[in-house]
């Protein structure tokens, strides 16, 4: 069985950004040698989120839109008081930051429309990390 890491780092350049990911990540199962397997995308942040959706400009939009609404950044969270992003810590928590896709005969098994995307809750950052692991055999 081979286990394979790599790390990918960007910066984000605004409060709230979605960036796709899809073609670092299928370069990664690509490097891997993984024919079958699993691919684990996780970024180590309590402030930011990963799905696997479409990559459609508008909707890109629309998720930043949806999640503020649904976390309300300009709401007295608690958490506030001592760190203004409570907002982001709960968008995280509700989407969660890990993905796990399954990878057979060499490629991530994902739907047309399931581009992998890092979503930026408390940005700008100047350095976002997200692992990647391909666990499989060869
Ligand atoms: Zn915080």
């Amino acid at each position: 069985m081979k286990v394979y890491f790599k790390e990918l780092t960007l910066s984000t350049n605004s409060r709230f950004e979605v960036i796709d990911i899809t073609k670092e990540v299928e370069e990664a199962v690509r490097e891997s040698g993984v024919k079958n397997g699993l691919c684990v995308i996780h970024a180590p942040h309590a402030t930011v989120a990963i799905i696997a959706n479409e990559a459609e400009p508008g909707l890109m939009k629309d998720y930043i839109d949806l999640i503020k609404e649904l976390t309300r950044p300009d709401y007295e969270w608690r958490h506030n008081i001592i760190d203004n992003n409570a907002h982001a810590h709960l968008a995280s928590a509700i989407i969660g930051s890990t993905r796990c896709i399954p990878v057979r005969n060499g490629r991530l098994e994902r739907g047309t429309w399931q581009n992998i995307m890092l979503i930026e809750l408390d940005g700008p950052r100047t350095m976002r990390r997200i692992i990647i692991e391909v666990i499989g055999e060869e």
